[in-house]
């Protein structure tokens, strides 16, 4: 599925106001998220009831947080307590589609508007500080890029993980060179990489059948040999788990290729049983859930205003799973961060829905205290002026680009710097200021210098 925008999103527009006008895009962390404990997960687990906060949605897909704090619905909470005991156990979601006699799990548009009302939608926490610890994991999301990989620059981290689709058609050039660019990063202690729909020739079964609708007359390609070259330098999770060990302890990802049925691509699975019997196969005990494919309602919004997430796939995260972050891709246009009070949903597609590479990697903090919730990690920009901007893009060989900023510099006077140079909107006002708009090559630039600039405007350890 083609498709998105970091920081932008229907998901993630709560915030884009306010990243505007900061200079360091910090954002206040409301004291209450802070204090989301373990100890609460625990009890929330063994209760199975969910604190609703008071959340407005605005139509269909952008949520407007009300307070920052959490308003516990009452009402609600008793009715989820009333529906344990008629369901001997099943929470909110399992409990209001058993009463759903017409649940069609072909339709996840009419299931979401079921369900909506009750799911939590809170500001996700920001770190106060790009700073790195040895307390905190550090992973970067991408997802994806296509076999545009190469405009994507990677700040540092502990993990990198890529959500699937890596190539466009599976071409096994496209792999080996993603497994180069892999092997380039000797920065991340560990790569974690799934397949996506695109990747067709990492599905073997589906290749066998289906070759000649994507390389009538270069294929059929060695499935083996292309799933051998990126398992060189990544570590290659289907259907399968990998635990990571840390100072205090394991940190256990767990990767999955499927998506819901879209245009008979590669992974894909029909809603209901067959992708359920997928998701069950999840340990209970998954800190981090890498799956292609969003949920329902997560960063899965498309452009014609769909929601075609996984509803099979968002009941075993929320029911059971409670994962701390969830990375996905999939729906370029639904790329962001939304957050439940518990788990993550990170949409990390670097594509849009044009196949632009527009959208930065974006980087999470995952605390070894279980007790803390994951969070999001700004960059720490310190360019706050032309002439600054200039220098770094002399220093970093984008030389005629140093050159315009001087030049244009009483039109880039007023603009924002710091880190409101990854706005979603800033490369296209920069551009505009630049007066390059109509010069591809200048843009393209332009784009890279950005996306280099965000990545190193990350510490390293
Ligand atoms: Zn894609």
């Amino acid at each position: 599925m083609a498709s998105i925008k970091p920081f932008k999103d229907g998901d993630r527009n709560v915030k884009s106001g306010e990243r505007q006008n900061n200079g360091s895009n910090l954002k206040m962390v409301p004291a209450l998220l802070n204090e989301i404990s373990m100890n609460q997960r625990e009890k929330t687990r063994r209760k199975k009831v969910k604190a609703i906060p008071k959340v407005q949605l605005d139509g269909d897909s952008e949520v407007i947080m009300m307070n920052d704090g959490l308003v516990i619905n009452k009402a609600k909470e008793e009715e989820e307590e009333e529906n344990i005991a008629n369901n001997g156990g099943g929470n909110g979601i399992k409990a209001s589609v058993q009463n759903l006699q017409q649940y069609n799990p072909q339709d996840p548009d009419k299931v979401w508007n079921w369900i909506k009302s009750e799911q939590i939608f809170q500001e996700p926490i920001y770190s106060e500080t790009a700073v790195r610890s040895q307390d905190y994991t550090r992973i970067v999301c991408i997802s994806d890029t296509h076999s545009k990989h190469r405009r994507i620059h990677l700040p540092p981290g502990d993990v990198l993980i890529h959500g699937g689709d890596l190539t466009s058609h599976g071409n096994p050039s496209a792999i080996s060179d993603l497994s180069k660019y892999f092997q380039e990063h000797s920065v991340f202690n560990e790569i974690i990489c799934i397949a996506g729909n695109h990747d067709v020739t990492l599905h073997s079964e589906y290749y066998k059948k289906n070759w000649k609708r994507y390389h009538r007359f270069q294929g059929p390609f060695d499935c083996a040999a292309a799933e051998a070259s990126l398992k060189k330098n990544c570590i290659y999770l289907r259907d399968s788990e990998y635990n990571k060990i840390h100072n205090n302890g394991v940190l256990r990802f767990y990767g999955s290729p499927w998506s819901p049925f879209f245009c008979d691509w590669a992974f894909n699975l029909d809603r209901g049983a067959p992708i359920q019997e997928v998701w069950r196969n999840i340990p209970s005990s998954t800190d981090v859930l890498i799956t292609h494919g969003p949920p329902l309602g997560r960063g899965d919004l498309t452009l014609t205003n769909m929601r075609v997430g996984c509803f099979d796939l968002l009941v075993e995260i929320q029911d059971r799973i409670i994962p701390r972050v969830h990375v996905f891709g999939h729906v370029h246009e639904g790329a962001g961060v939304t957050f439940d009070g518990h788990t993550l949903y990170v949409n990390a597609s670097n594509l849009d829905i044009t196949y632009q590479a527009k959208n930065y990697p974006i980087v999470i903090d995952i605390p070894h205290d279980k007790s803390k919730p994951a969070q999001i990690v700004p960059p720490d920009c310190e360019i706050m002026n032309p002439q600054d901007l200039s220098n770094w893009c002399k220093d970093k060989e984008y030389h005629s680009l140093g050159d315009l900023f001087i030049e244009k510099a009483d039109n880039l006077n007023n603009f924002s710097y710091g880190n409101n140079l990854f706005d979603p909107t800033a490369c296209a006002e920069i551009a505009n200021q630049l007066n390059i708009t109509l010069d591809r090559d200048a843009q393209h630039m332009l784009r890279q210098a950005l996306s280099k600039l965000y990545a190193e405007s990350f510490p390293g350890k």
